[in-house]
C-alpha cells in the first residue's frame, strides 16, 4: 500500500497533465508566463482573498511574508513547538528568535491560551520586541483562528497562517490561508495539493504586502528584474508546475477533498465500530465548524504504550505492507539547530508527550473502503496481541 497514493492519482489525471506538460514545453516559456498568472487567480478565487504570489516553495513563502513585513534580529515570533521545521526555521533566516508555543493535545493546533502568556512574557520581559505569531494549520485542520485574531489584535502582533498542510481546510465557512494578515501554502508532492516538484504561494488582501512581496521573490526587483531596490531572493514557481497545479486545484475542489474526507470518515467510524478508543487510542478531532484537508491521519497510541511500542506497531504495520509515518519525532524547542539559543528553553509538555505517542496512517482521496479496513484490522490486531 502507498502511504499517499500519488501513482494512482496521476493515472487518473494522466491525459490532462501530460498535455499541460507538453503545451508548456511547446512554447518553451518556462518561466512566468500564463499559467502562472492563471493558477494564481484561481488560487487566489478559491482561497477567497484579493491577492495570491506564487513562489519556489513553502518554505520561502513564509520567510518572503516575514521579509515584506521586515522582521529581523531583535524581533520574536511566536511558532507552536509541534510543526514541521520551516515553521520555525524561517523565524531564524531572517535573523529573528522564535520562541516556541505548546499546542492542544486535541487539535495538535497551537494553544491560545498558552500564546497569550507566552506573548506576555516576552513584552514583560523586554529583551525582544513581539512582532508575529506564526499559527499552522497540522495535519489539515485550521488553527483556532477566531481566538488567534483576538491575540493578535489584543497585543498588535502580525498573523502569519502557516496553511502548508491546511490547503481546502476551513473554519465556519472560510477557506484556509485565509486567516492570518499574510497566510502560506506548499505544493510539495505530498501536500494536499501538490506538485511534481518544489512550489508554494503566499496570500493576502493588502496590496502593498502583495506588491513587496512580488518584488522579494525576484531579487528586490522595482520597474524590472534589473532595477534591484532591495535584496530578495529568487523564489518563483515554475511553469511546467503551474501547468501541473491548475489541473490538480481543479481535482482538488471536484472530487479529492471530499474524498479525502469520505476515506477519513471510514477510518473513524471503522474505528469506533471497533472500540479502538477503550483500548487508549485517541482519533483525529475535527471541532464543531471546522472542515480539514486531511493532510495526515494522525492517531495518538494508548499511555504507557511508548516510544518502543509505537516502533513495534510501525515495523508490524511494515510487514504487512502498509507504510505509517511519525509527525513528528521531535519538539521544535529540541532540535539541534536551536541549541544555546532562547529558543531551545520552550515549556511545552504536550508537544514532548504527543512527540513520543502519534501515528499517521496511510491517506489520500483514492484510498477505498478495502484499504482502510486493512489498516483498521492490522492496528486492532496488533493491539489486541500487547
Ligand atoms: C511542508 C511544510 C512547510 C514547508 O513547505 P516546503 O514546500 O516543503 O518548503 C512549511 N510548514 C509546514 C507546516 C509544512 O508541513
Amino acid at each position: 500500500m502507498e502511504y499517499r497514493d500519488l501513482k494512482k492519482q496521476y493515472q487518473v489525471l494522466k491525459p490532462r497533465i501530460d498535455s499541460a506538460i507538453e503545451e508548456v514545453c511547446t512554447s518553451a516559456a518556462f518561466i512566468g508566463g500564463q499559467p502562472v498568472k492563471e493558477l494564481e487567480k484561481e488560487l487566489a478565487e478559491y482561497v477567497g482573498v484579493r491577492h495570491c504570489v506564487t513562489c519556489a516553495n513553502g518554505t520561502d513563502a513564509l520567510q518572503l511574508a516575514l521579509m515584506a513585513w521586515g522582521i529581523g534580529s531583535g524581533d520574536v515570533v511566536f511558532v507552536p513547538d509541534f510543526t514541521y521545521f520551516s515553521s520555525g526555521e524561517v523565524v531564524s533566516a531572517v535573523g529573528a528568535t522564535p520562541i516556541f508555543v505548546d499546542v492542544d493535545r486535541r487539535t495538535y493546533n497551537i494553544d491560545p491560551e498558552k500564546l497569550d502568556r507566552a506573548i506576555s512574557e516576552v513584552e514583560k520581559d523586554g529583551k525582544y520586541s513581539a512582532k508575529a505569531v506564526v499559527a499552522v494549520d497540522l495535519f489539515g485542520l485550521p488553527a483556532d483562528f477566531a481566538k488567534i485574531q483576538d491575540i493578535c489584535k489584543k497585543h498588535k502582533l502580525l498573523l502569519l497562517e502557516d496553511g502548508a498542510q491546511g490547503f481546502g481546510g476551513e473554519l465556519n465557512g472560510k477557506k484556509a490561508c485565509s486567516f492570518g494578515d499574510i497566510s502560506t501554502t506548499s505544493f510539495f508532492p505530498a501536500k494536499p495539493v501538490g506538485c511534481y516538484g518544489d512550489g508554494g504561494a503566499i496570500f493576502t488582501n493588502n496590496d502593498e504586502w502583495d506588491a513587496l512581496l512580488r518584488s522579494y521573490a525576484v531579487h528586490g526587483k522595482g520597474s524590472s528584474k534589473y532595477d534591484n531596490i532591495r535584496i530578495g531572493m529568487n523564489s518563483r514557481l515554475d511553469t511546467i508546475q503551474a501547468a501541473i497545479l491548475r489541473i490538480k486545484l481543479n481535482a482538488f475542489a471536484n472530487t479529492e477533498l471530499t474524498d479525502v474526507n469520505k476515506v477519513a470518515a471510514l477510518y473513524t467510524a471503522k474505528f469506533e465500530e471497533v472500540k479502538v478508543e477503550k483500548k487508549g487510542v485517541v482519533l483525529p478531532f475535527v471541532p464543531e465548524n471546522y472542515l480539514s484537508s486531511w493532510a495526515q491521519y494522525t492517531v495518538q497510541l494508548p499511555d504507557g504504550f511508548g516510544k518502543e511500542g509505537r516502533e513495534k506497531l510501525q515495523a508490524n504495520l511494515k510487514e504487512q505492507d502498509i507504510p505509517a509515518m511519525i509527525y513528528y519525532l521531535k519538539p521544535m524547542h529540541n532540535q539541534l539547530a536551536f541549541e544555546g539559543t532562547d529558543s531551545a528553553s520552550a515549556d511545552c509538555p504536550v508537544t514532548e508527550e504527543l512527540c513520543d505517542k502519534v501515528l499517521s496512517l496511510p491517506l489520500d482521496p483514492y484510498k477505498t473502503e478495502e484499504d482502510v479496513n486493512q489498516v483498521v484490522d492490522a492496528v486492532m490486531s496488533f493491539l489486541g496481541n500487547v
